[in-house]
């Protein structure tokens, strides 16, 4: 033992679990038609057959194997199981033979011997339904459909009191959100509207107010220019050439006349620029 490492003692653990687990609950073997063949426990061994019965689902088509039991087996009713009465089976399944389930639901199993039965050797077995009896009426086939409806039952006063209070819930939430949508709408346009008319008064404004400034051609000899500062632009500070074009104001100061229809154009500076005199 002292010679085994560390992995080849886990491998042997786990060689040892393995054999265990498989011997514990053996996989179905495959008979020869392609169906399973489920070996029942007796209740001699560590599981009783109903336990055993529990921990599996079981199909049609299914072959059960009660050689462990080794007496033959009756299959019988629902109270014939209850008081172990072997007097009148349904079925006797003889002793080695293989039990084919048909069908669906529960089948209900004794031992022969009501001694063994009393003694657990009995076992119920219940046979998955049809797919189609799990499915939601939804999801059932089209020929179904109209069974199902009607067996479901009809939606009651209540339900219907409520359903009736959710619609109106959901029609008096849409009509509030009508109304703050329409509102939101109205006060957007009222805006658009304001904005668009004080622009209109404001291009009519300044439209008037160009009309004030009358033109004239720089002349470098006239008499008029020649005192004071009055060869500069006071709005870009640059001296006249020789003939530009300038603007006069009604209080007689002179300007590029590109200059001060700027200086009007942009807004509130509706005074000349030296004389601060409103235009
Ligand atoms: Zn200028
Ligand atoms: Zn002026």
């Amino acid at each position: 033992m002292t010679s085994l490492s560390h992995s080849q003692f886990a491998l042997a653990f786990c060689v040892v679990l393995l054999a265990a687990s498989s011997a514990s609950s053996p996989p179905p073997a495959v008979h020869g038609d392609g169906e399973r063949v489920l070996t029942v426990p007796s209740a001699s061994g560590g599981e009783t057959p109903n336990r055993w019965s529990r921990r599996h689902t079981f199909h049609a088509g299914d072959l059960l194997d009660f050689t462990p039991w080794n007496l033959s087996v009756l299959v019988v009713r629902a109270d014939d199981y209850k008081r172990c009465a072997a007097a009148s089976p349904l079925r006797r399944v003889a002793d080695g033979k293989l039990f084919q389930i048909e069908g669906r639901g529960l089948f209900f199993f004794i031992a022969g011997a009501p001694a063994l039965c009393e003694a657990g050797q009995r076992m119920v077995v219940r046979v998955a339904t049809m797919e189609a009896d799990l499915l939601p009426a939804t999801a059932a086939p089209e020929h179904m459909k109209p069974l199902l409806a009607a067996s479901s039952p009809a939606a009651s006063p209540t339900q219907m009191g409520t359903a009736d209070r959710d619609q109106s819930n959901k029609k008096s939430t849409l009509k509030i959100w009508i109304i703050i949508v329409s509102i939101l709408s109205g006060l957007g346009i009222l805006l658009l509207l304001i904005f668009c008319y004080i622009e209109w008064r404001d291009r009519k404004v300044r439209a008037i107010k160009m009309t004030a400034i009358t033109a004239a051609k720089f002349e470098p000899m006239d008499c008029d220019y020649r005192e004071g500062g009055g060869k500069v632009c006071e709005i870009c500070i640059e001296e006249y050439r020789d003939q530009d074009t300038l603007g006069v104001l009604p209080c007689t100061h002179r300007f590029h006349e590109s200059c001060i229809k700027e200086w009007i154009k942009v807004g509130v500076q509706t005074y000349c620029p030296i004389c601060k005199v409103p235009v």
